[in-house]
């Protein structure tokens, strides 16, 4: 598969096909080491920007070393990823042509990385790189964040970012 990374309109740099490919071909993996969810909390806990991709129910984490790691975030992609036996494969949802940006929705839904705004520019762009799941859960848990707070006057890092 054809694929070079260069500076991107959406974010710093971004993942573009140098061929036409086909609807459901198999663009690219997600690989580098199998984190647990902790270890990658731990090794990141300060970093704002990480190349995590979950893997299941979210235990064990993939930390990107691969083309597919550059690849941004669109609400209105032209991949999607695939968990095949333990490997995350970047699939093509549409045809995509020579030239293009390669994009998937990251649906993100770890709830530490501030307002991960989204800048694709799609015209169905929900704002956000969040899941659905996640924006829901934000806006609940963000309600029970301010209950506690008059609660209490103690902060922590994730609490001082909810209004
Ligand atoms: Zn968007």
């Amino acid at each position: 598969m054809g694929l070079i990374i260069r500076s991107s309109a959406i974010h710093a740099a971004g993942c573009y096909a140098t061929t036409s490919i086909r609807k459901g071909a198999r663009v690219a993996e997600y690989t580098g080491p199998r984190l647990t969810k902790a270890q990658a909390d731990t090794a990141y806990d300060e970093q704002p920007i990480t190349y995590l991709f979950g893997l299941g129910d979210g235990s064990i984490v993939i930390d990107g070393h691969c083309m597919a790691m550059f690849i941004n975030h669109s609400c209105d992609p032209n991949c999607e990823t695939h968990e095949e036996k333990g490997r995350v494969w970047v699939k093509a949802i549409r045809k995509i042509e020579a030239g293009e940006e390669i994009t998937y929705d990251y649906c993100l839904y770890d709830g530490d990385e501030g307002e991960a705004v989204c800048n694709c520019g799609a015209k169905k762009c929900r704002g956000t790189m969040y899941s659905r799941e996640e924006i829901r859960r934000r806006k609940r848990s963000m309600k029970k964040t301010a209950l506690r707070k008059t609660k209490s006057s103690r902060t922590t890092r994730k609490k001082s970012k909810s209004k």
